[in-house]
């Protein structure tokens, strides 16, 4: 008689904790199952076996579809943790660690390209008559030694039947396997002294926290390098983070260029097939390192050695929607629980990850100057009450670039605005474009002749005459968006070739790489982008980069707004001169504001400014947050659902020494047609928060319930919502 077992799954459904079945056959923990599910079928994760003692009312596991563990224990453990810690249903932080064909059911079969070499037969075979197909095939293996099938078919016009033939001769053999990032080698520069200083201090073994604060340029890269070869040696592997999808690319070509072992990458761009093909590389110990973005931080590794995370700072590390998750800060879980070294790298690093530094309980290592270059640019604060100023830009500025573009380099300018006008608005009658789902104004698109909603995405077209009046002549474009920038230099430069890097500008990855390769042959004169630019790339020919519009961020109600600033400040700074002196021009009505200090003067001053001020007023990362939103069409329920969530909880006695706030608004309280508002609550520190989360996540579950409101957790929220 086969022994009944008890399985507890993970399925992929917003419910809190797992779900109970029957199963008759072996099953081990972490190993897919089909199971029932209501009406559904679903695809879940075991995670955990019991001997069977009382079968009632238990379904039955349909089919066990992994005959082996597919999530080993280290990640179910990181799993776990991230459901408790952001209190998200363990079922849909299960699914964010598995590649879309696992998640539907595929099995785990690797479909490999088969790569051919010539055998001692072969190479005997050459001096004997041969065709001249035949003789060309043997010639190109001898030359390039194993090849990838498709690379010799286009060699030599071949198909796989004909390629057949020859391993039956025995002059060609085959085999399959995966290989990793392609790059040409290259030749590693000198460490300087800081970098190879840098790289002494690194550990080599068990867990650690080390900050790399290293300004723009310093060469932060190259030491992740000589760091991986050395953790990558006798197959060990390394996980390397990166914020942004456009960095991937980049960033693994330049580790494959040097390193002897395999690259492999991950974000969510990468077709389906690859991405998998990716994961059970690295699953199965082929790849040394992988280079993805924040989920890759769930991914499996048969002997991980340690974990860098690029550009820490960067809040696209945090999952805004679903599941919540900071990447960087799982990363820390991540390697406290594999017991491996990690290393977080930024020239303008968080205040959560200087507050460790600072205390001593993180390794701090700097690089205070650039690796390739003299000195940092030259900065500009323009007044922009005084100056004189066309289409946005500054005659000043103007001119500036004229002699940046005359002395042959190149011009970048940075808004953080898409589209042409942030708002069209009837001087006649004063109506505005007002978004019909949203608390917020339709941007004007000229070139596809439409108001977009940024919040919701809904669209129509630009009206010909005021929808409120019928004034034809009293509409007017209000402010200044990428594309009307792109007007004014087009008018301004008509000689320079203008490039305009946003989303609306490009839509795959694939682009926006071949427009950042375009920037590095030359072929672009002046480049215009938003935010995106700012991160991570190198043009060596940039001579001028301008912030247009530093106003926006100074107003911003969030109180990680000037932090975020000054992060963009030296981001967007470090751009300029990477191999030449470079200038940094700033376009702003509050030249005085203590942030631009950020540009003359060590992040860290700045940083230590911010941090007082957070202290005092109490803010993280001297306290800790958890902020629970809620929405519907109707205010008013929204507003009852949090305030009785937060009576009941308190009447439990929840939350005693903590801060509560709210239940209030949004910010922009109404987007995409549903009402939105928030309680947030606040503690000295993370564990008073941790403990008793659950009780007040139970609350609020029970409130949305009753006020049929949607609700969600928000720990350690980034933005205010
Ligand atoms: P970061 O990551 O700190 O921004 P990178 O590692 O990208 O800096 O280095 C900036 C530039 O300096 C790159 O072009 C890199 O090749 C170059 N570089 C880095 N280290 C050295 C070195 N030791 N000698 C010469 N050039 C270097
Ligand atoms: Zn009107
Ligand atoms: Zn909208």
């Amino acid at each position: 008689m086969t022994a009944m077992r008890k399985v507890s799954v993970a399925v992929p459904r917003p419910l809190a904790g797992c779900f109970d079945y029957l199963c008759d056959s072996p099953v081990t923990v972490g190993a897919r199952v089909r199971v029932p599910f209501g009406r559904d079928r679903v695809i879940g994760v075991v995670l955990a076996v019991a001997a069977m003692d009382d079968t009632d009312g238990l379904k039955a596991v349909e089919a066990v579809l992994d005959s082996a563990p597919l999530l080993d224990a280290a990640q179910l453990a990181l799993l776990r943790f991230a459901a408790r810690y952001y209190q998200h249903p363990i079922g849909e932080v299960v699914q964010a660690a598995l590649p879309v064909p696992l998640r539907e059911g595929r099995p785990v079969l690797r479909q490999l390209p088969r790569r051919w070499r010539l055998t001692e037969a072969g190479v005997a075979a050459q001096a004997g008559r041969l065709g001249a197909k035949q003789a060309a095939a043997l010639a190109f293996l001898a030359e390039h030694g194993e090849v990838d099938e498709a690379a010799l078919r286009e060699a030599c016009a071949a198909s796989p039947a004909w390629l057949m033939d020859l391993q039956r001769r025995g002059w060609l053999t085959c085999h399959a396997s995966w290989r990793g990032v392609a790059a040409e080698a290259v030749a590693a520069p000198t460490l300087n002294e800081a970098q190879a200083a840098a790289l002494a201090a690194l550990p080599q073994a068990g867990h650690s926290v080390t900050l790399l604060d290293g300004v723009t340029g310093s060469g932060k890269t190259e030491v992740y390098l000589r760091w991986i070869e050395r953790l990558s040696t006798d197959g060990g592997q390394v996980l390397l983070l990166v914020p942004e999808i456009g960095l991937v690319q980049a960033l693994a070509a330049r580790l494959a260029a040097r390193l002897a072992g395999q690259v492999a990458v991950s974000h969510s761009a990468l077709a389906d097939g690859a991405r998998l093909d990716n994961w059970l590389a690295v699953r199965a110990g082929e790849a040394q390192v992988l280079v993805g973005t924040r989920s890759a931080v769930f991914a499996p590794f048969a002997d991980l050695r340690g974990i860098i995370v690029d550009e820490e700072h960067d809040g696209a590390y945090k999952q805004q929607d679903g599941f919540r998750y900071h990447a960087r800060d799982l990363a820390v879980v991540r390697a406290r629980q594999a017991g491996v070294p990690l290393l977080l790298g930024s020239a303008t690093p968080s205040l959560e990850t200087l507050q460790h530094a600072w205390a001593g309980a993180w390794q701090h290592l700097r690089l205070p100057a650039r690796a390739a270059t003299v000195a940092l640019p030259a900065v500009r604060i323009l007044d922009m009450r005084s100056a004189e100023a066309s289409g946005g830009l500054a005659h000043e500025l103007m001119r500036a670039m004229r002699q940046a573009l005359a002395a042959g380099g190149q011009v970048m300018l940075f808004l953080n605005r898409r589209g042409y006008a942030p708002l069209l608005r009837c001087d006649a009658c004063g109506w505005c474009s007002e978004c019909p789902a949203c608390d917020a104004m339709m941007t004007v698109h000229t070139a596809s002749r439409q108001l977009q909603c940024h919040h919701c995405g809904r669209a129509q077209p630009v009206p010909l005459r005021c929808p409120a009046c019928d004034s034809s002549d009293g509409l007017q474009m209000i402010g200044l968006g990428t594309q009307r920038l792109e007007q004014t230099v087009a008018r301004q430069f008509p000689q320079a070739r203008v490039l305009r890097i946003d989303s609306d500008a490009f839509t795959t990855s694939r682009q926006f790489e071949a427009a950042v390769a375009q920037v590095h042959a030359g072929a672009v004169d002046i480049i215009l982008g938003t935010q995106w630019l700012s991160k991570g790339h190198h043009f060596p020919n940039l001579h001028l980069v301008a912030i247009v519009d530093a106003d926006q961020a100074l107003f911003s109600v969030d109180y990680r707004g000037e932090e975020r600033l000054a992060q963009l400040l030296v981001q967007v700074g470090g751009r300029a001169g990477r191999e030449t002196a470079g200038q940094v021009w700033v376009q702003t009505r509050q030249p005085q504001h203590p942030v631009f200090g950020v540009l003359t003067a060590l992040y860290e001053t700045t940083a230590r400014r911010l941090d007082s001020e957070r202290h005092t007023a109490g803010l993280p990362p001297h306290s800790a947050q958890v902020s629970l939103l809620a929405r519907h069409r109707d205010a008013a329920r929204v507003m009852q659902a949090l305030a009785f969530t937060r009576d009941g909880a308190q009447a439990a006695g929840i939350g005693r020494d903590w801060q509560w706030f709210g239940p209030a608004p949004a910010v922009m309280p109404r987007k995409d047609g549903q009402q939105r508002a928030q309680l947030l609550v606040q503690a000295a520190d993370k564990s008073s928060l941790q403990r008793e989360l659950p009780q007040l996540v139970a609350w609020l579950q029970a409130q949305a319930k009753a006020f049929r409101v949607r609700c969600a957790v928000d720990v350690d929220p980034l933005w205010l919502e």
